[in-house]
């Protein structure tokens, strides 16, 4: 790089901010560990709020039958139709129905007899009640798994107060009131024979949805406009509610790690980020790691080096001064851009943002802070990821579930509780034995390097043989598949 000796001095700098070493992540595991271990023994005021889900089961890949999933998270409501065939195979089908404006602020038994309506129009057209026919389940009724992206608290798998609503619903009738029995008064107003079953965070349908797929998954994770995880905890662990069930899925709300930021690196441009959020001071972490704001904590580092005549020779451009006018996207298809005169980079910067004048140099540079935020966040995200194996490791649930951490014969893994290190030693582990994470999101599916970056940290944080120890898979649907088998885990065991 044919960089100035401010602009080097300047980078350098800003790299070094960036930058986590091995020594940080080991510290951010550490820390990770003690909050989920005081989210798991109290329910007061606190960082990781682990919410136990009720979920009691986990699917094999065997199950059959054919249940309904709902989706009402936005402007859309989903309906599905998830036909379960054994052998890890499935079929689905759905339906998108739009919430109108009126809807979202009428009555919520407006909305629910809507949403009543919706699943009956879905569920008698023709090629729809074809399929429960011909694959029925076990139970009488068609069983629905609902997912809500609003918050809730749980109570049961099948019942659920409403906090507050949030993305422009405002129904009034609902905040208070169990949002499962709502929705089974207006199915049972309407004659529609569904029964609703469960209710699910998305983060849970994810490692759900992964468990029908693959044996051994043991995390749910989410990579998206947000971020969070949600894993499997023996219930001795969790002191915040008693169930007769061995195990049971944990919502980690992992995207607010750290609110006092007391080990979280976080910069003058996060700090800038966060003030002009709608939301100061809540999910610092996410805000570190996820597709919403990636995109703005880069438009801050720009405008900072260009406000010091290191970059575009101090020009910006209205779209790059505007908020969150730097998209999450661009940062991809720079980092893209392998090409030796960075061209395509050129055409980003021109095209989307409006920044007509740029030399190499300045390429360069963007795309040298792209990469600084993007490897940040990556790296934190496998952090989050590693700290969830650790504590199975340290609580001995993944020992307890059949996870190959016990394993001591030479030819397979043995995972060594060597400090915080997982060694596999022998031939290294077969598939059969490697801790599966089941993750969704734009983020980690398109995102250049995320996943190797994330395999990178996780040697660094698990020991060198990490990647045999730990799959990071995409899990696409949790809240169609996933919502389905949680119907179906809550059905079977009631
Ligand atoms: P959601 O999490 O809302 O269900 P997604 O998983 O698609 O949906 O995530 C959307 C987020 O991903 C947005 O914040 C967007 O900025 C970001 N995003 C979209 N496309 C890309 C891309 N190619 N690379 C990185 N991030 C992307």
């Amino acid at each position: 790089f044919k960089w100035s000796e401010r602009q080097s001095q300047v980078l350098e700098s800003l790299a070094q901010e960036f930058t986590l070493s091995t020594a940080q992540l080991e510290t951010l595991t550490t820390e990770f560990v003690r909050q989920m271990h005081v989210g798991l023994t109290s329910t007061k005021s606190k960082d990781l709020a682990m919410i136990p889900t009720f979920v009691t089961g986990r699917p094999d890949g065997h199950e059959r039958g054919s249940y309904l999933a709902l989706d009402l998270g936005g402007t859309n409501l989903r309906v599905c139709l998830i036909t379960l065939k054994g052998d890890r195979q499935l079929e689905a089908h759905q339906r998108a129905f739009k919430v109108s404006d009126h809807l979202q602020e009428a009555d919520v038994t407006e909305l629910m007899d809507f949403i009543a309506i919706s699943i009956q129009e879905f569920i008698s057209s023709e090629h729809i009640s074809a399929k429960i026919v011909e694959h029925p389940s076990d139970s009488d009724t068609l069983e629905l798994g609902f997912t809500f992206s609003f918050p809730v608290t749980q109570t049961a798998i099948d019942a659920g107060v409403l906090l507050r609503w949030t993305k422009g619903f405002h129904c009034p009738g609902a905040v208070g009131s169990d949002i499962v029995q709502l929705l089974q008064d207006a199915l049972n107003r309407k004659k529609v024979n569904v029964h609703v079953a469960a209710l699910v965070n998305d983060t849970v349908g994810t490692l759900l949805a992964h468990s029908y797929k693959h044996a051994n998954t043991f995390i749910g994770a989410i990579f998206g406009t947000g971020t969070n995880g949600a894993y499997v905890e023996s219930a001795r662990n969790i002191k915040t509610m008693t169930t007769d069930a061995d195990e049971m899925i944990i919502n980690i709300e992992w995207g607010n790690f750290d609110k006092d930021k007391t080990v979280l690196p976080v910069t003058m441009h996060d700090n800038k980020l966060d003030r002009e959020s709608i939301n100061p001071g809540i999910h610092v972490f996410e805000k570190m790691i996820s597709g919403m704001y990636l995109g703005e904590i880069t438009r801050n580092v720009l405008l900072y080096l260009i406000d010091q005549r290191l970059l575009f020779e101090g020009t910006s451009s209205p779209t790059l001064n505007r908020h969150w006018g730097f998209e999450t996207k661009f940062m991809s298809a720079i980092e893209q851009d392998n090409s030796s005169t960075l061209i395509p980079i050129a055409q980003i910067l021109e095209q989307d943002l409006g920044i007509y004048l740029n030399t190499q140099v300045d390429r360069e540079i963007v795309k040298f802070v792209c990469q600084l935020v993007g490897k940040r966040a990556a790296r934190l995200s496998a952090m989050a990821v590693a700290a969830v194996v650790r504590q199975g490791l340290k609580a001995g649930t993944l020992a307890e579930h059949g996870y190959p951490l016990k394993v001591s014969a030479n030819d397979e893994v043995q995972a060594k509780q060597n400090g915080s290190k997982v060694e596999a030693v022998g031939h290294g582990a077969s598939t059969k034995d490697i801790i599966r994470v089941g993750i969704d999101g734009s983020v980690f599916e398109h995102y250049p390097h995320f996943e190797e970056r994330m395999y990178e940290a996780l040697d660094e944080i698990l020991g060198s043989s990490a990647r045999e120890v730990v799959a990071l898979g995409i899990a696409r649907d949790g809240s169609g598949v996933g919502a389905a088998l949680a119907a179906l885990i809550a059905t079977k065991n009631s």
